[in-house]
Formats: structure tokens, sequence, C-alpha cells
């Protein structure tokens, strides 16, 4: 079942691994296949060394598995949810990684402010930090409330516009229209959370980028009359 998914998936965890965006069993990617609602996530602890197609667990957008023997990774509702609400906007891939410099943002409960164009080619404006989860959303259903406050914390924007979020003193949740796509925006991701950094040390109060520089560079990629590029 999902064959081409399941390798799309594997292929796309084995990248965080080569991207340097994971070590040990940390991370996940998931792939959403919108025709028959099924989501292929990778299974839980396993590391990525001797991880194989095998290791891809399909589940329904209950989080029940449907195909496989393994337990899917213990992620899994939060991957639900956010498919649930960014699935009809197109969103068929999930990363959760714990990147060095993007994680440092999610620990300091700091968005990370558009500093440059490199930002803002892919990320239209701040990427958002999480609210804190009470007491009561930690205790029960913590990682459905992960995806809660993810989705509530990118309101403002659309999902398409901003494609990660950073949860509070976790790490950041990245989405796609592949999986592929996810994992490039999370190495996108690691790469401009390193450079706001060494921007805020020289400067602590520098200035985001101007908007209409942050307007022209997104819309000339993705806008309706986008032109970076080769016509498909
Ligand atoms: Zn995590």
């Amino acid at each position: 079942m999902l064959n081409n998914l399941k390798q799309e998936v594997l292929e796309a965890n084995l990248e965080l691994v080569k991207k340097n965006l994971v070590i040990s069993t940390w991370g996940n990617v998931s792939g959403f296949d919108s025709e028959t609602g099924l989501i292929v996530i990778k299974a839980s602890g396993v590391p990525y060394s001797q991880m194989t197609i095998d290791d891809m667990v399909v589940v329904d957008m209950e989080g029940n598995v449907v195909e496989g023997d393994r337990r899917p990774s213990t992620d899994t509702p939060t991957h639900v949810y956010l498919y649930k609400n960014f699935g009809p906007k197109g969103i068929k891939g999930v990363v959760h990684t714990h990147s060095k410099y993007a994680t440092t943002w999610a620990q300091l409960c700091k968005s990370i402010p558009c500093f440059g164009t490199t930002h803002g080619d892919y990320f239209y404006g701040d990427i958002p930090c999480t609210r804190a989860l009470s007491a009561k959303e930690i205790e029960e259903g913590y990682e459905l409330n992960t995806g809660k406050v993810i989705v509530e914390a990118i309101s403002n924007t659309d999902c398409i516009h901003m494609s990660a979020a950073l949860v509070r003193r976790h790490a950041p949740f990245v989405w796609g229209k592949t999986p592929q796509e996810a994992v490039l925006h999370s190495q996108v991701l690691e790469y401009i959370s390193e450079m706001a950094i060494l921007d805020v040390l020289m400067n602590p109060e520098l200035p985001v980028l101007e908007q209409e520089i942050a307007d022209k560079h997104y819309n000339r990629k993705f806008g309706p009359n986008a032109y970076y590029g080769q016509k498909s």
C-alpha cells in the first residue's frame, strides 16, 4: 500500500541526515496521500542508519495504524493535526527536526525575524514561535495540542506563505507540498536561523528587512506573476 509514497518518505527521512538536520533517532518526516487520506510516517525510535521501507508506517487521519507492524513516531498526532488543517491547501509533507540553530530560537521562545532576502525568498515574514502549552495541555493530548498551537501561531498568515513554526522550548515543525519540499524548507530554515543569530550578535538592534524588498523577493518567486527560475 502506498509504496511510492513510502519510498519518498524514506528518502526524505534519510535526507535529514545528509543535510545535518538530525542525529541519532531524532526527527521525523511524513507524507500525505490526499486520495486515500492516509499518512506515511517514520516508525518511532528507528536509527537512520538501519532505516528501510518497512519502517514506514501507514496511519489514518485519526492516527490509527493501517499498515505496518511498527509503532509510528510519537509525534504522529502533531503531523495528523497539521494535515487536517493544511492538507486541503495542498500540504503533503511535514518534517520535524531538532536542527541546532532553529531549535536555539525555539528554546529562546523567539520568532525568527526576517533580516534578509534569503529568509524572504522562502518565508513571508517572521517565522513564528508558538505560545506555551498549559499544564493541562501538556498532561492530556500533548502531541495533538502541539499541532494546535502550531496552527494557532500561523493563523495570521497561511501555511503556503509560512511553511514553518517553532514550537516553544522544543523545536521546529516544517511543511511543504511534498515531503522533499518540506525537507528543503527545513534546510533553509536552519541556514537562516544560524544567520539570524549572527545578525543579532553583531547588531542586537538590527531592524527587519524593509517590507518592499520582502514583498519583491517573495512575490518574484511565489506571487501570481512570479518570474524566478525557468518556465515549467
Ligand atoms: Zn521533537
